[in-house]
């Protein structure tokens, strides 16, 4: 349900950004109920200027779409005026994925096809229009990802070296030890990270400290709330270590260029979707013209889970490879169910397509947006969905009167 989460959320953009602040009234929903959430555009002109190029992330598609992922996405609903391009999609390589499709007796490529769908089911079930719906296996993409790296390359940020150290299989990095729990378990997964040896290739992150210290002491909208800021800043002070690009152990993901022993690494991979989101599939793929399309993109919506990857990683990328930053980073916060955290083994998933079948997507949409609190975490309780639903559109969505 964490993703049904994302796409609420960006249905308060327009407070953040300055533009007419958002109506809660039942009224206004009920006025016309199948509404798609955001408007798509007309082609974009992004020369002029006016262009909003807003993006979720891409849902990792090892298993089926949660709350929190159409939580942005359902955010990003009302930039109604503006010549918009709303990108989505799904993030589809990477180890947990492979091993995900294998325990469901599935080949990996067949296992993405109906994940990535599942997506696309509950965007429509929600009322959720989106412009762009990007796949990291779709041909477009690696091409665009392979002339990025090619790019960092060429300007000396990418070496090899032997790495050691423990590593997070559902992080799908190497983690610090300074920053792991009791009996080296990962802070996020709570499960103990495995030690690893791997010859892989590096990106020069240590390079771009100064680089990323002066863009966040210059432009304060970059990173917001403003206090993951500062969260972000503490990170950056604290040293940044070059970080592994690649994976010599996981088969199911994009060939290094030049060394197809090794694949690309899911995040260098997956953060380049919103760069190849903007090309038609038509068009020739590279990366000058998904550029003109539309980049750079004016925001990102993401849980703050991600942060790290799109506040430090993903900024120095772009400036190895002399692309432009985005304009905004927001990170919202996590959903929780009965005042605690969800999750699987905890057996207290809320289920997005349960939800909507349930009680529709205005009141799925309706109490996400006023219920939480943008940017910071909030909390599901099947006592307060209803109570919030019936006193606010009872009137006008008499369904809901009876439960
Ligand atoms: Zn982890």
């Amino acid at each position: 349900m964490i993703y049904v989460y994302d796409l609420v959320m960006a249905n308060k953009l327009e407070r953040i950004l300055g533009q007419e602040t958002p109506s809660d009234s039942p009224k206004k929903l009920a006025s016309s109920p199948r509404r798609a959430l955001y408007s798509t555009s007309t082609p974009a002109s992004h020369e002029n200027g006016e262009t909003f190029v807003l993006t979720t992330p891409l849902y990792y598609v090892n298993a089926p779409p949660h709350m929190g992922s159409a939580y942005t996405t359902i955010s990003v609903s009302k930039l109604l005026g503006k010549k918009v391009i709303f990108i989505t999609g799904t993030d589809e390589h990477g180890e947990k994925i492979a091993t995900s499709a294998a325990a469901n007796g599935r080949n990996s490529a067949y296992h993405c096809d109906l994940i990535s769908q599942s997506y696309k089911t509950l965007w429509k079930e929600l009322d959720i229009a989106y412009d762009k719906f990007i796949r990291t296996t779709d041909a477009k993409h690696e091409a665009i990802v392979k002339e990025f790296y090619a790019r960092i390359f060429a300007n000396g940020d990418i070496y090899r070296a032997d790495y050691e150290g423990l590593y997070c299989v559902n992080c799908e990095e190497y983690k610090d030890e300074k920053e792991l729990l009791e009996n080296s378990c990962c802070p996020v997964h709570q499960m103990p990270c495995v030690a690893r040896k791997e010859d892989n290739y590096f990106f020069a992150l240590s390079k771009y400290q100064k680089q990323l210290e002066e863009i966040l002491s210059q432009n304060l909208l970059f990173v917001q709330p403003s206090y993951r800021l500062n969260e972000v800043k503490s990170w950056i002070k604290s040293g940044l270590r070059d970080f592994s690009i690649s994976r010599a152990l996981v088969d199911w993901g994009i060939p290094v260029p030049d060394d197809d022993k090794q694949t690309i690494y899911v995040w260098f991979d997956a953060l380049l979707g919103y760069i190849s989101a903007l090309t038609e599939d038509n068009e020739q793929q590279n990366l000058d013209t998904a550029v003109s399309l539309g980049w750079p993109a004016s925001l990102h919506l993401i849980g703050k889970d991600i942060l790290r990857f799109h506040a430090v990683y993903w900024p120095a990328m772009l400036t190895s490879a002399g692309l432009s930053l985005p304009k905004m980073v927001f990170g919202h916060g996590f959903l929780t169910k009965d005042g605690m955290k969800m999750g699987k083994s905890l057996g207290n998933t809320l289920e997005p397509f349960e939800l909507v079948q349930k009680f529709g997507p205005d009141a799925v949409r309706y109490f996400f947006l006023r219920e939480v609190e943008f940017g910071n975490d909030g909390d599901y309780s099947e006592d307060r969905f209803v109570k919030i639903v019936n006193a606010h559109l009872a009137n006008t969505i008499g369904f809901l009167t009876l439960y």
